[in-house]
Protein backbone atom coordinates (compact mmCIF):
# COMPACT_ATOMS: atom_id res chain seq x y z
CA UNK A 1 0.00 0.00 0.00
CA UNK A 2 1.12 3.01 -1.06
CA UNK A 3 1.72 5.75 2.07
CA UNK A 4 1.11 9.37 2.11
CA UNK A 5 1.75 12.03 4.57
CA UNK A 6 -1.44 13.47 5.81
CA UNK A 7 -4.99 12.35 5.82
CA UNK A 8 -7.34 15.14 7.29
CA UNK A 9 -10.85 13.56 8.00
CA UNK A 10 -13.55 16.20 7.65
CA UNK A 11 -13.40 19.33 5.62
CA UNK A 12 -14.75 21.67 7.65
CA UNK A 13 -12.84 24.83 9.33
CA UNK A 14 -10.66 22.56 10.78
CA UNK A 15 -9.39 20.20 8.12
CA UNK A 16 -9.46 23.21 5.96
CA UNK A 17 -7.06 24.87 7.56
CA UNK A 18 -4.93 22.21 8.81
CA UNK A 19 -4.57 21.86 4.84
CA UNK A 20 -4.42 25.31 3.50
CA UNK A 21 -1.32 25.09 6.17
CA UNK A 22 0.29 22.09 4.83
CA UNK A 23 -0.19 22.95 1.06
CA UNK A 24 2.85 24.14 -0.89
CA UNK A 25 5.46 21.88 2.03
CA UNK A 26 6.75 18.91 0.81
CA UNK A 27 4.28 16.72 1.95
CA UNK A 28 1.14 15.00 0.34
CA UNK A 29 -1.88 15.86 1.85
CA UNK A 30 -5.45 14.31 1.25
CA UNK A 31 -8.96 15.45 2.84
CA UNK A 32 -12.16 13.36 3.07
CA UNK A 33 -15.02 15.03 3.11
CA UNK A 34 -18.38 12.78 3.44
CA UNK A 35 -20.52 15.70 2.67
CA UNK A 36 -21.61 16.49 -1.10
CA UNK A 37 -18.83 19.37 -0.86
CA UNK A 38 -17.20 21.02 1.73
CA UNK A 39 -20.40 23.01 4.20
CA UNK A 40 -22.92 20.57 2.89
CA UNK A 41 -23.03 18.90 6.26
CA UNK A 42 -21.44 22.13 8.24
CA UNK A 43 -23.95 24.03 10.60
CA UNK A 44 -22.75 27.19 12.62
CA UNK A 45 -24.57 30.62 13.90
CA UNK A 46 -22.86 31.87 12.78
CA UNK A 47 -20.59 34.69 13.31
CA UNK A 48 -16.68 34.10 13.50
CA UNK A 49 -13.87 36.68 14.77
CA UNK A 50 -11.19 37.18 13.27
CA UNK A 51 -9.20 39.16 15.84
CA UNK A 52 -7.53 35.93 16.99
CA UNK A 53 -7.11 34.00 13.47
CA UNK A 54 -6.64 37.11 11.32
CA UNK A 55 -2.41 36.54 11.14
CA UNK A 56 -3.06 32.93 10.77
CA UNK A 57 -3.77 32.57 7.04
CA UNK A 58 -3.57 36.92 6.34
CA UNK A 59 -4.06 36.64 2.24
CA UNK A 60 -6.85 34.75 2.72
CA UNK A 61 -9.28 37.08 4.79
CA UNK A 62 -10.19 39.79 2.18
CA UNK A 63 -11.74 37.96 -0.60
CA UNK A 64 -13.61 35.31 1.94
CA UNK A 65 -17.49 35.36 1.18
CA UNK A 66 -18.57 36.76 4.64
CA UNK A 67 -22.07 38.03 4.71
CA UNK A 68 -21.97 41.16 6.99
CA UNK A 69 -19.69 43.10 9.41
CA UNK A 70 -20.88 42.98 12.92
CA UNK A 71 -21.62 46.28 13.87
CA UNK A 72 -24.56 46.22 16.24
CA UNK A 73 -25.21 43.86 19.15
CA UNK A 74 -28.32 43.12 21.19
CA UNK A 75 -29.37 40.62 23.81
CA UNK A 76 -32.85 40.12 24.88
CA UNK A 77 -34.26 38.76 28.12
CA UNK A 78 -37.52 36.94 27.57
CA UNK A 79 -40.42 36.80 29.54
CA UNK A 80 -43.83 35.63 29.79
CA UNK A 81 -45.29 38.44 28.55
CA UNK A 82 -42.50 41.03 28.00
CA UNK A 83 -39.30 41.29 27.11
CA UNK A 84 -36.19 43.58 27.82
CA UNK A 85 -32.90 44.21 25.16
CA UNK A 86 -29.37 45.64 25.65
CA UNK A 87 -28.14 46.72 22.68
CA UNK A 88 -25.30 48.56 21.11
CA UNK A 89 -24.13 49.61 17.88
CA UNK A 90 -20.22 50.34 18.25
CA UNK A 91 -18.45 52.61 15.47
CA UNK A 92 -15.27 51.03 16.63
CA UNK A 93 -16.85 47.68 15.25
CA UNK A 94 -17.31 49.66 12.01
CA UNK A 95 -13.65 50.25 11.43
CA UNK A 96 -11.35 47.96 9.05
CA UNK A 97 -10.30 45.79 9.71
CA UNK A 98 -13.47 44.33 10.77
CA UNK A 99 -13.25 42.03 13.51
CA UNK A 100 -16.31 39.74 12.89
CA UNK A 101 -18.80 38.88 10.24
CA UNK A 102 -21.94 37.05 10.05
CA UNK A 103 -21.11 34.08 8.12
CA UNK A 104 -22.68 30.94 6.25
CA UNK A 105 -20.89 27.72 6.09
CA UNK A 106 -22.32 26.68 3.15
CA UNK A 107 -21.01 29.34 0.85
CA UNK A 108 -17.49 29.63 2.53
CA UNK A 109 -16.22 25.98 3.45
CA UNK A 110 -16.68 25.68 -0.43
CA UNK A 111 -14.98 28.75 -0.98
CA UNK A 112 -12.35 27.30 1.32
CA UNK A 113 -12.17 23.74 -0.42
CA UNK A 114 -11.60 25.73 -3.38
CA UNK A 115 -8.85 27.69 -2.10
CA UNK A 116 -7.59 24.69 -0.54
CA UNK A 117 -6.97 22.59 -4.05
CA UNK A 118 -5.85 25.95 -5.59
CA UNK A 119 -2.59 25.59 -3.50
CA UNK A 120 -2.52 21.99 -4.59
CA UNK A 121 -4.34 19.80 -2.09
CA UNK A 122 -7.03 17.34 -3.02
CA UNK A 123 -9.97 17.81 -1.09
CA UNK A 124 -12.37 14.85 -1.46
CA UNK A 125 -16.11 14.97 -1.19
CA UNK A 126 -18.54 12.36 -0.61
CA UNK A 127 -15.68 10.62 0.75
CA UNK A 128 -16.66 9.15 4.41
CA UNK A 129 -13.63 7.37 6.61
CA UNK A 130 -15.59 4.45 8.67
CA UNK A 131 -12.61 3.42 10.70
CA UNK A 132 -8.71 4.01 11.06
CA UNK A 133 -5.77 1.48 10.08
CA UNK A 134 -3.86 0.46 13.52
CA UNK A 135 -0.25 -0.81 13.11
CA UNK A 136 1.71 -1.91 16.12
CA UNK A 137 -0.43 0.58 18.50
CA UNK A 138 -0.28 3.56 16.23
CA UNK A 139 -2.38 4.91 13.58
CA UNK A 140 -1.26 4.12 10.67
CA UNK A 141 -3.56 4.97 8.15
CA UNK A 142 -7.76 5.22 7.15
CA UNK A 143 -10.53 3.41 6.16
CA UNK A 144 -13.17 4.38 3.90
CA UNK A 145 -15.51 1.99 2.20
CA UNK A 146 -13.33 -0.91 0.94
CA UNK A 147 -10.25 1.33 0.68
CA UNK A 148 -7.30 1.70 3.24
CA UNK A 149 -5.45 4.64 2.81
CA UNK A 150 -1.97 4.18 4.76
CA UNK A 151 -0.37 7.50 6.26
CA UNK A 152 2.07 8.85 8.12
CA UNK A 153 -0.19 10.92 10.40
CA UNK A 154 -4.04 11.04 10.17
CA UNK A 155 -5.93 14.63 11.28
CA UNK A 156 -8.80 13.60 13.04
CA UNK A 157 -11.31 17.36 12.06
CA UNK A 158 -14.87 15.54 11.85
CA UNK A 159 -16.62 17.50 13.78
CA UNK A 160 -17.99 17.32 17.52
CA UNK A 161 -19.12 13.79 17.82
CA UNK A 162 -15.97 12.76 16.21
CA UNK A 163 -16.06 8.67 16.10
CA UNK A 164 -12.31 8.85 15.06
CA UNK A 165 -10.77 10.26 18.36
CA UNK A 166 -13.34 7.78 20.49
CA UNK A 167 -11.64 4.95 18.15
CA UNK A 168 -7.91 5.88 18.84
CA UNK A 169 -8.61 5.67 22.37
CA UNK A 170 -8.10 9.61 23.01
CA UNK A 171 -12.07 10.98 23.86
CA UNK A 172 -14.51 9.11 26.06
CA UNK A 173 -17.80 8.18 24.36
CA UNK A 174 -20.35 10.64 24.12
CA UNK A 175 -21.26 12.38 27.57
CA UNK A 176 -24.94 14.13 27.28
CA UNK A 177 -24.10 16.54 29.62
CA UNK A 178 -21.10 18.24 27.41
CA UNK A 179 -23.01 18.95 24.50
CA UNK A 180 -25.88 20.88 23.13
CA UNK A 181 -27.90 20.59 20.35
CA UNK A 182 -28.72 23.54 18.07
CA UNK A 183 -31.61 23.87 15.23
CA UNK A 184 -31.16 26.26 13.08
CA UNK A 185 -33.21 28.18 10.01
CA UNK A 186 -32.23 30.47 7.31
CA UNK A 187 -34.48 32.60 5.95
CA UNK A 188 -34.12 34.99 2.90
CA UNK A 189 -34.95 38.17 2.92
CA UNK A 190 -34.35 40.89 0.89
CA UNK A 191 -31.34 43.24 1.70
CA UNK A 192 -33.02 46.42 1.51
CA UNK A 193 -35.85 44.76 3.91
CA UNK A 194 -32.93 43.47 6.52
CA UNK A 195 -31.07 47.07 6.34
CA UNK A 196 -34.29 48.39 7.12
CA UNK A 197 -35.79 46.52 9.82
CA UNK A 198 -32.10 46.18 11.83
CA UNK A 199 -31.56 49.75 11.23
CA UNK A 200 -28.14 49.03 9.21
CA UNK A 201 -26.39 50.09 6.36
CA UNK A 202 -24.48 48.80 3.40
CA UNK A 203 -22.83 45.74 4.87
CA UNK A 204 -23.07 46.39 8.19
CA UNK A 205 -24.86 43.49 10.13
CA UNK A 206 -25.78 42.26 13.49
CA UNK A 207 -25.30 39.67 16.08
CA UNK A 208 -28.59 38.93 18.35
CA UNK A 209 -28.74 36.73 21.04
CA UNK A 210 -32.01 35.55 23.45
CA UNK A 211 -32.00 34.08 26.76
CA UNK A 212 -35.13 33.51 29.08
CA UNK A 213 -38.78 32.36 28.42
CA UNK A 214 -37.93 30.61 24.98
CA UNK A 215 -35.84 27.83 26.21
CA UNK A 216 -38.82 26.98 28.94
CA UNK A 217 -36.22 27.58 31.56
CA UNK A 218 -33.56 25.05 29.80
CA UNK A 219 -29.67 26.21 29.56
CA UNK A 220 -29.90 27.86 26.29
CA UNK A 221 -31.12 30.48 23.97
CA UNK A 222 -31.60 32.05 20.74
CA UNK A 223 -29.66 33.74 18.09
CA UNK A 224 -30.53 35.60 14.84
CA UNK A 225 -27.41 36.81 12.49
CA UNK A 226 -28.35 38.99 9.72
CA UNK A 227 -26.86 38.00 6.42
CA UNK A 228 -26.85 39.94 3.33
CA UNK A 229 -29.86 38.51 1.97
CA UNK A 230 -31.03 36.32 4.92
CA UNK A 231 -31.18 35.98 8.53
CA UNK A 232 -29.97 32.93 10.57
CA UNK A 233 -32.27 32.07 13.50
CA UNK A 234 -32.04 29.58 15.69
CA UNK A 235 -32.00 27.86 19.31
CA UNK A 236 -28.91 25.94 20.63
CA UNK A 237 -30.38 23.73 24.20
CA UNK A 238 -28.36 22.08 26.44
CA UNK A 239 -28.86 18.08 26.10
CA UNK A 240 -28.92 17.45 29.82
CA UNK A 241 -30.96 20.11 30.27
CA UNK A 242 -33.46 18.25 27.44
CA UNK A 243 -33.26 14.92 29.16
CA UNK A 244 -34.46 16.91 32.65
CA UNK A 245 -37.15 18.40 31.19
CA UNK A 246 -40.80 17.82 32.69
CA UNK A 247 -43.00 17.01 31.27
CA UNK A 248 -40.62 16.14 28.12
CA UNK A 249 -41.45 17.99 24.94
CA UNK A 250 -40.04 18.08 21.67
CA UNK A 251 -37.33 20.78 21.97
CA UNK A 252 -37.53 20.93 17.73
CA UNK A 253 -41.12 22.69 18.63
CA UNK A 254 -39.81 25.95 20.70
CA UNK A 255 -38.11 26.88 17.39
CA UNK A 256 -41.53 27.71 16.02
CA UNK A 257 -42.79 28.89 19.35
CA UNK A 258 -39.66 31.49 18.98
CA UNK A 259 -40.50 32.67 15.70
CA UNK A 260 -43.91 33.75 16.76
CA UNK A 261 -42.90 35.48 19.37
CA UNK A 262 -43.78 39.24 18.95
CA UNK A 263 -40.21 39.62 19.31
CA UNK A 264 -39.12 37.70 16.37
CA UNK A 265 -42.64 37.49 14.44
CA UNK A 266 -42.27 41.12 12.83
CA UNK A 267 -38.70 40.33 12.25
CA UNK A 268 -38.80 37.83 9.41
CA UNK A 269 -41.88 38.39 8.04
CA UNK A 270 -42.67 38.15 4.43
CA UNK A 271 -39.12 35.85 4.54
CA UNK A 272 -39.06 32.42 2.52
CA UNK A 273 -37.57 29.55 4.58
CA UNK A 274 -34.47 28.28 2.64
CA UNK A 275 -32.41 25.89 4.80
CA UNK A 276 -33.23 23.93 8.10
CA UNK A 277 -30.28 22.14 9.71
CA UNK A 278 -29.80 20.65 13.88
CA UNK A 279 -26.43 19.86 14.98
CA UNK A 280 -24.25 18.81 17.40
CA UNK A 281 -22.36 21.62 19.94
CA UNK A 282 -19.64 21.07 22.18
CA UNK A 283 -19.80 22.80 25.46
CA UNK A 284 -17.99 20.66 27.89
CA UNK A 285 -14.69 22.89 27.63
CA UNK A 286 -11.31 22.42 29.52
CA UNK A 287 -12.37 20.24 32.13
CA UNK A 288 -13.80 17.27 29.57
CA UNK A 289 -11.01 17.86 27.10
CA UNK A 290 -9.70 14.73 25.34
CA UNK A 291 -6.03 13.78 24.25
CA UNK A 292 -5.13 16.25 21.71
CA UNK A 293 -2.56 13.55 20.11
CA UNK A 294 -1.06 9.97 20.27
CA UNK A 295 1.35 7.88 18.08
CA UNK A 296 0.39 9.25 14.10
CA UNK A 297 -2.85 11.09 15.19
CA UNK A 298 -3.95 14.52 15.91
CA UNK A 299 -7.25 15.71 16.49
CA UNK A 300 -8.83 19.18 15.99
CA UNK A 301 -11.90 21.66 15.83
CA UNK A 302 -15.28 20.40 17.17
CA UNK A 303 -13.42 16.87 17.32
CA UNK A 304 -10.90 18.06 20.39
CA UNK A 305 -13.62 19.66 22.42
CA UNK A 306 -12.77 23.22 21.47
CA UNK A 307 -15.96 25.49 21.89
CA UNK A 308 -16.77 27.51 24.13
CA UNK A 309 -20.22 29.22 25.40
CA UNK A 310 -19.12 32.40 26.88
CA UNK A 311 -22.91 33.21 27.56
CA UNK A 312 -22.63 36.30 25.92
CA UNK A 313 -21.51 34.67 22.48
CA UNK A 314 -20.76 31.38 20.97
CA UNK A 315 -17.21 30.71 19.66
CA UNK A 316 -15.72 27.59 17.71
CA UNK A 317 -14.84 28.59 14.36
CA UNK A 318 -11.63 30.46 15.15
CA UNK A 319 -10.66 27.97 17.67
CA UNK A 320 -11.24 24.90 14.50
CA UNK A 321 -9.34 27.18 12.19
CA UNK A 322 -6.64 27.97 14.84
CA UNK A 323 -6.50 24.37 15.66
CA UNK A 324 -6.11 23.10 12.46
CA UNK A 325 -3.01 25.77 11.79
CA UNK A 326 -1.30 24.57 14.75
CA UNK A 327 -1.80 20.88 13.81
CA UNK A 328 -0.23 21.87 10.67
CA UNK A 329 2.49 23.61 12.32
CA UNK A 330 3.43 20.45 14.44
CA UNK A 331 3.14 18.25 11.15
CA UNK A 332 5.83 19.86 9.34
CA UNK A 333 8.26 19.75 11.90
CA UNK A 334 7.07 15.74 12.36
CA UNK A 335 7.94 15.74 8.62
CA UNK A 336 11.35 17.21 9.44
CA UNK A 337 12.72 15.04 12.07
CA UNK A 338 10.50 12.26 10.33
CA UNK A 339 8.97 11.09 12.98
CA UNK A 340 5.14 11.37 14.01
CA UNK A 341 4.97 9.51 17.14
CA UNK A 342 3.10 11.25 20.35
CA UNK A 343 6.25 12.53 21.67
CA UNK A 344 7.15 14.57 18.55
CA UNK A 345 3.18 15.71 18.42
CA UNK A 346 3.22 16.80 21.39
CA UNK A 347 4.39 19.93 19.80
CA UNK A 348 0.60 20.51 18.58
CA UNK A 349 -0.60 21.21 22.38
CA UNK A 350 2.34 23.24 23.14
CA UNK A 351 1.19 25.28 20.73
CA UNK A 352 -2.15 25.42 21.75
CA UNK A 353 -1.31 26.01 25.03
CA UNK A 354 0.44 29.13 24.30
CA UNK A 355 -1.60 30.27 22.01
CA UNK A 356 -5.31 32.34 22.77
CA UNK A 357 -7.43 28.66 22.08
CA UNK A 358 -6.07 27.53 25.52
CA UNK A 359 -5.93 30.06 27.31
CA UNK A 360 -9.70 31.22 27.01
CA UNK A 361 -10.77 27.76 27.08
CA UNK A 362 -8.97 27.89 30.85
CA UNK A 363 -10.24 31.66 31.47
CA UNK A 364 -13.84 29.97 30.83
CA UNK A 365 -13.64 26.35 31.95
CA UNK A 366 -16.67 27.45 34.66
CA UNK A 367 -18.95 28.37 32.38
CA UNK A 368 -20.88 25.38 31.78
CA UNK A 369 -21.88 24.84 35.54
CA UNK A 370 -22.69 28.20 35.85
CA UNK A 371 -25.19 27.92 33.19
CA UNK A 372 -26.35 25.23 35.07
CA UNK A 373 -28.19 27.14 36.72
CA UNK A 374 -31.97 27.24 35.44
CA UNK A 375 -32.40 31.07 37.18
CA UNK A 376 -30.20 32.57 34.62
CA UNK A 377 -32.85 31.07 32.17
CA UNK A 378 -36.08 31.53 34.22
CA UNK A 379 -36.13 33.59 36.86
CA UNK A 380 -33.90 36.50 36.36
CA UNK A 381 -35.56 37.23 32.74
CA UNK A 382 -38.84 37.35 34.30
CA UNK A 383 -37.59 39.45 37.05
CA UNK A 384 -35.68 42.20 35.26
CA UNK A 385 -38.66 42.39 32.64
CA UNK A 386 -41.03 42.85 35.39
CA UNK A 387 -39.16 44.91 37.22
CA UNK A 388 -38.52 47.54 34.33
CA UNK A 389 -42.08 47.27 33.48
CA UNK A 390 -42.86 48.59 37.08
CA UNK A 391 -40.89 51.18 36.77
CA UNK A 392 -42.43 52.68 33.29
CA UNK A 393 -46.04 51.63 34.50
CA UNK A 394 -48.10 54.77 35.26
CA UNK A 395 -51.75 54.50 36.23
CA UNK A 396 -54.70 56.14 38.04
CA UNK A 397 -52.69 55.57 41.38
CA UNK A 398 -49.85 57.90 42.56
CA UNK A 399 -46.64 56.48 41.64
CA UNK A 400 -44.67 55.74 44.18
CA UNK A 401 -40.94 56.85 43.97
CA UNK A 402 -38.88 54.78 41.64
CA UNK A 403 -36.01 53.87 44.22
CA UNK A 404 -38.85 52.41 46.64
CA UNK A 405 -39.89 50.17 43.78
CA UNK A 406 -36.55 49.37 42.04
CA UNK A 407 -35.50 48.37 46.13
CA UNK A 408 -38.76 46.68 46.93
CA UNK A 409 -38.28 44.52 43.76
CA UNK A 410 -35.17 44.36 43.39
CA UNK A 411 -34.64 42.94 47.47
CA UNK A 412 -37.53 40.39 46.75
CA UNK A 413 -36.09 38.76 43.23
CA UNK A 414 -32.47 39.38 42.72
CA UNK A 415 -30.59 41.32 46.03
CA UNK A 416 -31.94 37.88 48.76
CA UNK A 417 -29.65 35.11 49.70
CA UNK A 418 -30.24 32.93 46.54
CA UNK A 419 -29.58 36.18 44.47
CA UNK A 420 -26.44 37.14 46.01
CA UNK A 421 -25.28 33.75 45.39
CA UNK A 422 -25.83 33.68 42.13
CA UNK A 423 -24.07 36.66 41.43
CA UNK A 424 -21.11 35.95 43.21
CA UNK A 425 -21.08 32.60 40.95
CA UNK A 426 -20.65 35.04 38.08
CA UNK A 427 -16.84 36.33 39.00
CA UNK A 428 -15.77 32.64 38.08
CA UNK A 429 -16.24 33.68 34.51
C1 LIG B 1 -26.30 25.88 16.07
C2 LIG B 1 -24.84 26.24 16.18
C3 LIG B 1 -24.47 27.56 16.34
C4 LIG B 1 -23.12 27.90 16.42
N1 LIG B 1 -22.77 29.22 16.47
C5 LIG B 1 -21.46 29.55 16.41
C6 LIG B 1 -21.07 30.92 16.25
O1 LIG B 1 -21.89 31.81 16.11
N2 LIG B 1 -19.73 31.20 16.27
C7 LIG B 1 -18.77 30.23 16.35
O2 LIG B 1 -17.58 30.53 16.32
N3 LIG B 1 -19.13 28.92 16.47
C8 LIG B 1 -20.43 28.57 16.48
N4 LIG B 1 -20.78 27.25 16.53
C9 LIG B 1 -19.71 26.24 16.61
C10 LIG B 1 -19.00 26.08 15.26
O3 LIG B 1 -19.93 25.93 14.23
C11 LIG B 1 -18.07 24.86 15.31
O4 LIG B 1 -17.19 25.03 16.39
C12 LIG B 1 -17.27 24.70 14.01
O5 LIG B 1 -18.14 24.44 12.93
C13 LIG B 1 -16.28 23.55 14.14
O6 LIG B 1 -15.62 23.33 12.91
P1 LIG B 1 -14.97 21.91 12.61
O7 LIG B 1 -14.28 22.04 11.31
O8 LIG B 1 -14.19 21.45 13.79
O9 LIG B 1 -16.21 20.91 12.51
P2 LIG B 1 -17.33 20.84 11.39
O10 LIG B 1 -17.60 22.14 10.79
O11 LIG B 1 -18.47 20.09 12.00
O12 LIG B 1 -16.64 19.92 10.27
C14 LIG B 1 -16.48 18.54 10.41
C15 LIG B 1 -16.48 17.94 9.02
O13 LIG B 1 -16.15 16.58 9.09
C16 LIG B 1 -16.96 15.87 8.19
N5 LIG B 1 -16.99 14.48 8.67
C17 LIG B 1 -17.52 14.01 9.83
N6 LIG B 1 -17.33 12.68 9.94
C18 LIG B 1 -16.68 12.30 8.82
C19 LIG B 1 -16.20 11.06 8.35
N7 LIG B 1 -16.38 9.95 9.05
N8 LIG B 1 -15.57 11.03 7.15
C20 LIG B 1 -15.38 12.15 6.43
N9 LIG B 1 -15.82 13.37 6.82
C21 LIG B 1 -16.45 13.45 8.00
C22 LIG B 1 -18.30 16.57 8.24
O14 LIG B 1 -19.09 16.34 7.11
C23 LIG B 1 -17.85 18.03 8.34
O15 LIG B 1 -17.69 18.64 7.09
C24 LIG B 1 -22.12 26.88 16.42
C25 LIG B 1 -22.50 25.54 16.27
C26 LIG B 1 -23.85 25.23 16.12
C27 LIG B 1 -24.21 23.79 15.89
Amino acid sequence: MEKIDVVIVGGGLAGLSCAYNLAGEELTVLVLERGDFSGSKNVTGGRIYLGPIRRFMPNLWEEAPFERHVTKEALTLMAENSSTTFQLSSQRMNQRPYPSYTILRSTFDRWFADKVMEKGVCVIPEKRVDGLIMDDGRVAGVVTGEEEIAAEVVVAADGVLSFLAEKAGLRKPFEPQHFAVGFKEVIQLSREKIEDRFGLRGDEGMAYLFIGSLTKGMMGGGFLYTNLESISLGMVIGIDAINKMEPREEVYRLLDEFKESPEIKKLIEGGSLSEYSAHMITEGGMDVMPKLYSNGILIVGDAAGFGLNMLITVRGMEYAIASGVMAAEAIKKAKIKGDFSARSLAYYEDLLRNSFLLKELDTFRHTLSILKNPRWFNHYPQAICDLYEKLMWIDENPKPKLSSTAYRDLRKNILNLQGIKDILSLRRI
